[in-house]
């Protein structure tokens, strides 16, 4: 190694952070339990700061509104809170409205997922495609059963879905006593202690008073309406008999969820639910890299961009690139290697995004996320380093389900039409496809959300000066052909099925639907197909 080697990495930095995602359906209440462990994380004194980003799941056109006026970007952010002692980056993932390839993305910066369920309504769409991506990853999974103060289904109902239909085997550290009018608490298996429930006032604002009681204590009768008491013995001696044991190392391998029960709105379980995903969590873990693992104390300090962010407002028009930290100290202001363009560049005015402020960083570990100045330096993907030259490996693209032809309303502008859109497809705004049909010109925009298409069209205009509309295509699944264009022409003409090419020229199909793909598959056992692409 030619550099000199950088102090190394205070081992305590690593062991002490944990950074996580929340994966969810709209509406199961992240918002919500993202205060509430901020408020416990003690970053703010009273829950209720992140309402700004309540805001987020409005309109997507008031959303764009509401960053013209802000001035700065709202969609998702980075959490930075410490609670004993450790510190947590909670990497928020935006809601319904604002679904877009950046959800998936930020798994790939996470080194573990929260999953969040409705009690009432169990898995849910949004959730189960989260999910996919995080199997794909092997991340922990922590599962939060939220809202156990409403009706619910039965909560071994709730399990056995987990585990029947995510193939994801379950451990329940805590379990509901009740439900709905019912709820009286939940049993804490691990320290085989009872803590009662009781509705916080003012929307659970503050920290939750906790009152425990060990299952043995004869109070508990009194406290406890007698069927309750018996119901929870019963599902206890089912949960001990029948239930997996605790196995760690299955838990860091995604392959076995620990399970928590609560109610985020009365903060009830969610301090229960922290202190064992600090201890079961994973600490940040090395990363694969074209000379192999790099450990997060390997001193050298290395990253890569997993999201970028384009602020809507022409006055503002700053733009971020989300930067993961893998290995090293960051410092602000340093110079690192870009890997892709063999440039050195300055890291200046790095800044997390705190709820609605912005703060300098001045230092980061490894697990962190730095949010970077990106006047159109970085890509998705792109890795940065010191020292010997080292690449992580690129985010894949994840399979589109909304499909337009992209149409320039001003023939005179082709120019900045197509740089326009080549750059945004270089950014990883939008997926562009291609028809293999030389006279059908029009790119192909292909999104996983809606707002994917609405940014591209906003940015257009505002960045390049080009008005443009869309031909919507009636297609909701795209994959890859594995084989390439050899096998396709093998398997010869596929009916009800639209055959396009990505920016490097290799075949996808697009399905109308999940049966069509079936039915495709099924006649033609020879075609190998993906939903997720690596670029080359
Ligand atoms: P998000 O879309 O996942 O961010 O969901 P929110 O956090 O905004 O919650 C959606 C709705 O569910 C809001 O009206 C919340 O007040 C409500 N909610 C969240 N957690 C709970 C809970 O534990 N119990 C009840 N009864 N309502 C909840």
């Amino acid at each position: 190694m030619q550099t000199e080697l950088r102090d190394a990495i205070a081992p305590q930095e690593i062991e002490r952070r944990r950074n996580f995602a929340i994966i969810s359906h709209p509406d199961a209440g992240k918002t919500t339990l993202t205060e509430k462990l901020l408020l416990y994380g003690g970053a703010i004194q009273q829950a209720g700061s992140v309402k700004a980003r309540r805001a987020q799941r409005h309109a997507t056109s008031d959303w764009m509104a509401m960053e013209q006026q802000r001035g700065i970007s709202i969609t998702s952010t980075v959490l930075q809170f410490e609670y004993q002692g450790f510190l947590l980056n909670l990497l928020d993932t935006p809601g319904h409205q604002d679904f877009s390839e950046d959800t998936y993305r930020t798994l790939a910066a996470a080194d573990n997922a929260v999953m969040l369920i409705d009690a009432a309504k169990g898995l849910e769409t949004q959730t189960r495609k989260l999910f996919e991506v995080c199997r794909l990853r092997s991340l922990p999974i922590f599962t939060f059963i939220n809202k156990l103060d409403r009706p619910s289904m039965s909560p071994l109902e709730l399990i056995d879905e987990i585990e029947r239909e995510l193939g994801l085997a379950t451990y329940v550290i805590n379990w509901p006593i009740g439900t709905g009018d019912q709820f009286r608490g939940v049993f804490d298996r691990r320290h085989q202690q009872i803590h009662l429930f009781q509705k916080t006032a003012a929307h659970g604002s503050k920290k939750a008073t906790d009152t425990t009681i060990s299952l043995g204590d004869p109070r508990i009768e009194s406290l406890l309406e007698p069927e309750l008491y018996y119901q929870l013995k019963e599902d206890i001696e089912i949960l001990d008999g029948v239930g997996a044991t605790f196995d760690l190392e299955a838990v860091h391998q995604g392959k076995m969820t620990p399970v928590f029960f609560g109610s985020a709105m009365n903060n009830f379980g969610v301090e229960l639910f922290l202190e064992s995903f600090l201890e079961y969590g994973l600490k940040p873990t090395p990363h694969e890299s074209n000379k192999g693992l790099i450990a997060p104390t390997y001193p050298e300090f290395s990253g890569f961009v997993f999201k970028l962010q384009a602020n809507m407002d022409p006055k503002h028009r700053d733009r971020i690139a989300f930067l993961r930290v893998c290995s090293g100290k960051f410092e602000k202001d340093m110079v690192v290697n870009h890997a892709r363009t063999g440039k050195t560049i300055r890291l200046s005015h790095p800044q997390k995004l705190f709820a609605q402020e912005r703060d300098t960083v001045e230092v980061a570990y490894a697990g962190d996320v730095v949010g970077l100045n990106n006047p159109g330096t970085f890509a998705i993907g792109d890795t940065v380093y010191i020292g010997e030259k080292l690449v992580y490996p690129n985010i894949p693209s994840f399979s589109p389900e909304l499909f337009a032809y992209l149409k320039n309303a001003d023939p005179t502008k082709y120019k900045n039409f197509n740089k326009g859109v080549t750059e945004l497809q270089e950014e990883g705004a939008v997926q562009i496809l291609h028809s293999t049909d030389e006279s059908k010109r029009n790119p192909i925009l292909a999104a996983v959300g809606q707002l994917q298409f609405e940014v591209v069209q906003f940015r257009l205009v505002n960045e390049y000066g080009v008005e443009t509309y869309l031909e919507t295509l009636p297609y909701s699944v795209a994959r890859w052909v594995t084989g390439g264009w050899a096998v396709l022409e093998k398997v010869g003409r596929l009916f009800n099925t639209f055959v396009v090419k990505d920016r490097w020229e290799r075949p996808v199909l697009l399905f109308k639907n999940q049966w069509n793909l079936d039915q495709i598959m099924g006649e033609h056992p020879e075609l190998e197909l993906s939903p997720i692409a690596l670029p080359p």
